[in-house]
């Protein structure tokens, strides 16, 4: 069974509306540079593992409180096992949201047609129409952009609550580029959230030293693509 590597007892902020437990799933097949849980990620045997059995405890005492699970990462879709992992979940009484980086469509193709998941969150981590450069640079590895497109029609397509977000890190994503990915998604989806990046603990040390964007550029970024996506928001 796939282990859990970190538990959110409660979020107001992953679920919008909801009071929802975070449970942090291990590995990523991504390396994005700015990625701020590199251990989860890429060494979470240094992590102690959290046993299934403190979060059925949690749904039981904090029962009518609780109002759903959100499964996060590291990568969620890298486990081949995630159906069972989530159904595991749902027997607790407590739907689900899932926050992935869009890399396994048939995975997410799968967990929406079984109705596992009542809700989506999906990273872009750069626009997708500047060639595979750009998010090759952004992700750390090779991507399929083929996949990340399907992952944005097949959640749009399904009809599933979905919201998209990108971490606006500058070097990297820029107000264009911003622009861009909401040109691509604005027919698509009413929610966006570009999210501030957070250097104390990047992957990669240079970008530690890296300087946020301002919150007046991101206030900027997030009114430069509302009248595409009423519902841009930042955090
Ligand atoms: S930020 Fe990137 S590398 Fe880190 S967990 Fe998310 S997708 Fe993986």
């Amino acid at each position: 069974m796939i282990e859990i590597k970190g538990l959110l007892e409660s979020s107001l902020i992953e679920w919008e509306g909801k009071i929802a437990a975070v449970v942090f799933l291990p590995n990523c097949n991504f390396r994005c540079p700015w990625c701020h849980v590199p251990d989860l990620a890429f060494e979470p045997e240094r992590l102690e593992t959290i046993s299934f059995s403190h979060l059925k405890r949690l749904a039981k005492t904090q029962q009518g409180w609780l109002d759903g699970v959100v499964i996060s990462g590291g990568e969620p879709t890298t486990h081949r096992k995630l159906p069972q992992f989530i159904e595991k979940v749902r027997k607790l009484g407590l739907p689900v949201k899932l926050e992935t980086n869009g890399n396994y469509p048939a995975l997410l193709r799968t967990l929406i047609a079984e109705k596992l998941i009542a809700s989506v969150a999906m990273d872009i981590k750069n626009r997708v129409d500047a060639g595979q450069t750009l998010y090759d640079k952004s992700c750390g590895v090779k991507v399929d952009i083929g996949k990340i497109k399907e992952s944005i029609s097949l959640l749009v397509e399904s009809g599933i609550d979905c919201e998209f977000r990108t971490t606006v890190v500058p070097g990297f994503v820029d107000e264009e580029d911003v622009k861009k990915i909401a040109e691509l998604i604005s027919p698509l989806t009413k929610k966006y959230i570009l999210q501030q990046f957070s250097p104390q603990h990047a992957f990669k040390k240079e970008l530690r030293e890296t300087i946020p964007y301002s919150p007046e550029v991101i206030t900027k970024m997030v009114a430069s693509v509302r009248s595409l996506i009423p519902e841009v928001s930042s955090r």
